[in-house]
């Protein structure tokens, strides 16, 4: 009774089934729907903020507003971008796209912030050319329009605030529009100041103020981004704390050859081998397998994948693999 393969004989008992290789429609989070809507407004609001910025800059002589509705332009281009991407990525997987469309709001996501930062450095150009060379230009037009903008802009944050906690996507264009919303604000303030004291100073600085504002937050979210595209651990994984975790088992020998990535900013996946001490059968690993997997689960990986291992690593010697 102590040769592995009678023991295996005996506990046999082939329950497995063929099944599908697609994930499970329990894997989709149905945010998306939500999100991808919400950005469907907003991207119609700043359609109107844009046209109505380019009538009154064109009227006013103002530079200020012309280039502001560029800036709304280059919105609307990213928020039908991230619109798109809310849209992909949610179209189920194939066989051959194992991984459907997740990523597209990843990528999304990155285009977005790049044209913020790129909105970011032509507005901090332009108020650098503005010093010492002020236009005058029609205050009043200036301030009904920062008003409109900052009323549109503000109704754009307060429809798209809800999803914006769980989905690097829509995270993205909410940051875009309330940065958008302190731009409006500045301008409407500096086209007061122009109409009281004819201050065009004002204007200039805070357009420094706020695209160096708008550059370093931006920052913070192409790092996020080009993490996961990177196949980088997600940052809330601590991988000394988790291999103790796994090494605390006891038929735990090792573990080696680990790889922990994020599919998108929600879905974390890890894979790994796991040497253990004894020879067991198959059958004999289920129950093992799984108190493994609820260790790794519990750290926030929704996708485990562990390859069980006695004496020999399949791979030959892991630690001379590169991926
Ligand atoms: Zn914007
Ligand atoms: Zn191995
Ligand atoms: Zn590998």
């Amino acid at each position: 009774m102590n040769s592995p393969l009678i023991r295996c004989f005996l506990n046999s008992s082939p329950k497995w089934k063929r099944s599908s290789f697609k994930e499970r429609p329990m894997d989709h989070h149905d945010h998306h729907h939500h999100g991808t809507n919400r950005i469907g407004i907003t991207i119609a609001l700043n359609l109107i903020i844009t046209v109505a910025q380019v009538v009154g800059g064109l009227v006013s002589g103002s530079l200020s507003l012309l280039s502001d509705a560029a800036h709304n332009f280059s919105d609307v281009i990213a928020l039908v971008v991230s619109y798109i991407g809310g849209v992909i990525s949610v179209k189920p997987s194939t066989d051959a796209k194992t991984f459907g469309y997740k990523r597209a709001e990843i990528i999304a996501a990155l285009t977005n912030v790049v044209s913020v930062m790129f909105i970011g450095v032509t507005i901090l150009v332009e108020a650098v050319k503005r010093v010492g060379d002020p236009v005058k230009v029609n205050s009043s037009v200036v301030i009904w329009l920062a008003a409109l903008s900052i009323v549109m802009n503000g109704l754009s944050v307060l429809i798209i605030q809800k999803p914006s906690k769980n989905n690097l996507n829509i995270r993205s264009a909410y940051l875009h529009l309330f940065t958008d919303m302190l731009t409006s604000v500045a301008v409407m303030a500096s086209g007061i100041a122009m109409a009281l004291w004819q201050w065009y100073w004002l204007d200039t600085v805070l357009s420094v103020a706020i695209s160096v504002y708008l550059i370093a937050t931006s920052f913070k979210l192409l790092s996020a981004t080009l993490s996961i595209l990177m196949l980088f651990a997600p940052s809330q994984y601590d991988p000394d704390k988790l291999m103790k975790l796994i090494g605390a088992v006891d038929e735990v020998l090792d573990v080696h050859h680990v790889h922990a990535w994020q599919l998108t900013d929600t879905q974390f996946h890890f894979e790994g081998h796991v040497v253990i001490r004894e020879d067991l059968c198959l059958s004999e690993t289920v129950e093992l397998r799984k108190r493994i997997k609820d260790l790794i689960r519990k750290q926030g990986f929704s996708h485990v994948t562990l390859e069980l291992e006695y004496e020999r690593c399949v791979d030959g010697d892991c630690t001379k693999e590169n991926d």
